[in-house]
This record gives C-alpha cells, structure tokens and sequence, in this order.
C-alpha cells in the first residue's frame, strides 16, 4: 500500500481532468494537495470537498503557472501555509491545435508557456525547496505526442518534447540533493482536453492501441502515486508511458 501521509503535494491543473484525478489519489493516500487552477475556482473547489469527503486534505490555489512571478509564489504560497513541498505535479496544459500553415504566434507562445515555462516555473522554485529538505519529487505530465509528434500539434508536441529535456536535464542536476524528476506521457485520455478531437478518431485510436481501449485520469494517477512515494525513490529522468500499448 502506498503511504504519502505526512507529505505535502502541489498538482498544477487540478480543477478538472487527470490534474483532478491526480489530486484526488494522492490526497487518498495520506497526502495533503494542493489543488491549483487557472480560471475555474468553482471547479477546483468541487474536488476540494471531494477530497475533504472523503477524509482527505486539499486546498485550492489559484495561480496562472505559465507567468512566472505567479508560479513562483504559489509555490512559495504552498511552503509558506505547510512549511515543506514534497510532491509537485506538473500537469497544468493546454492545446490550440492546428496546421502550421494556419497556426497563429499567439497559438504557439500560450501552448508553449502553459506546457512548458509552467513546469519550468514551478520546478524552479520547488527546486530550491526540495534540495534544501533532501527529498522531492517532481512529476511532469508530457504526452506521447512529445515522443512520436502528432500532425496539427506542433505547439503542443514541442511543448511535451521540452518537458522530456527538462525532466532529463533536472534529474542529472538535482538527483545528488535526492530530489527524483520523472515524466509520464498519456496517451489518449477523454477529458475537455480531447473530447473534441476524440469526437474525429475515437475509432482509429481504440484500433491502434494494444489494449484496445482509450485511458482514463485514473490510470495516470496510480503512475503518478507510485513515482510519488518512498518506494520509487531510486527512478529518476524516466519517461513512461501510460498509453495502453500504442506508442511502441
Ligand atoms: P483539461 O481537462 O483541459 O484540464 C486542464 C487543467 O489545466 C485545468 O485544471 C486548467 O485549469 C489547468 N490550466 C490550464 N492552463 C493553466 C494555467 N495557465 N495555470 C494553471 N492551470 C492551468 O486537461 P487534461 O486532459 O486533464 O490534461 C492534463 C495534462 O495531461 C495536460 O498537461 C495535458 O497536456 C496532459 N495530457 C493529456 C492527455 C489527454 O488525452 N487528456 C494526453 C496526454 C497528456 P482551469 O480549470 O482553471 O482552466
């Protein structure tokens, strides 16, 4: 059984989808979440008082977490109110897919600063944290479209690609304080993220995918749970894919 009691977790993105799921399991296990969102206060106040319902601890933080000053004082934020920072998840996201014949800058800069300057950010500042403790774990949600690429996603595919050199580059740095930074690349997940898209290849998805069916935040979450606790204390750099098989 995994243990967290006693630690302190921030997940980026927590209102709604796998950040939602990922909140919810870690706050299941013992730890205390906090459940940071961008816009939706309403939404990340629900899975608060699902957490508290269910015996757990969580508060909601807001923070736009691609702007750097605000990412960095909601970390902060966090070691201020718990005075330690076991566990951030870096899963904040976003798409604005297109074709790069008719992808704007403007698509490009906010898939690039919410993917990928947010993890930065936060790392960045939980860094300084973790090192100073001599336990961390950072997390970052990348997809497998930052491992294969994906048509229409050059933004988003990027944005996952750097989060991969970040997570490799930060483990060889911070490994020797025994702060651990590990990647997990879902492959398809039905959430607001991708319903739109999934409306098109659901079908095609299901086929090319060894397990025939798509993710759910769940299957993320118990990944993130396991990279989270004691037990998984000498992984670190990977990339794993949760993804059902497809990406191979
Ligand atoms: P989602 O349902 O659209 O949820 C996105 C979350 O990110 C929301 O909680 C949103 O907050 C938050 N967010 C967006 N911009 C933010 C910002 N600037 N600052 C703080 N929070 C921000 O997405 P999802 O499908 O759960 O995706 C979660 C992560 O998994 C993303 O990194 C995504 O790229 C990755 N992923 C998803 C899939 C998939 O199939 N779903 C596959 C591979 C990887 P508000 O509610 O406040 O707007």
């Amino acid at each position: 059984m995994i243990d967290l009691s006693d630690k302190i977790a921030l997940v980026t993105g927590a209102s709604r989808g796998i950040g939602a799921a990922i909140a919810k399991e870690l706050a299941a296990l013992g730890a205390t979440v906090v459940v940071n969102y961008h816009r939706n206060e309403a939404a990340a106040q629900q899975v608060v008082d699902a957490i508290a319902a269910n015996g757990g601890a969580a508060v909601a933080m807001q923070a736009d977490v691609s702007d750097f000053a605000q990412a960095t004082a909601l970390v902060k934020g966090v070691y201020k109110q718990f005075k330690r920072l076991d566990i951030l998840v870096n899963n904040a996201g976003t798409t604005r897919d297109n074709v790069i014949m008719l992808m704007k800058e403007k698509d490009w800069d906010d898939v690039i600063n919410t993917n990928l300057k947010s993890a930065w950010n936060c790392s960045k500042a939980a860094a300084r944290i973790m090192m100073k403790q001599r336990h961390g774990r950072i997390i970052n949600i990348t997809s497998v479209a930052g491992i294969s690429g994906n048509a229409g996603q050059t933004n988003y595919s990027a944005s996952k690609a750097g989060m991969i050199g970040l997570t490799k580059s930060l483990a060889k740095e911070i490994g020797p304080r025994n702060v651990t930074v590990n990647a997990i690349a879902p492959g398809f997940v039905p959430t607001d993220l991708t319903n739109d898209l999934l409306e098109q290849v659901r079908d095609t998805v299901i086929e090319l995918t060894p397990l025939r069916r798509l993710g759910t935040p769940e299957d993320v979450s118990a990944l993130v749970a396991f990279l989270a606790c004691d037990r998984a204390g000498f992984i670190t750099g990977q990339v794993i894919s949760v993804d059902g098989g497809m990406v191979l």
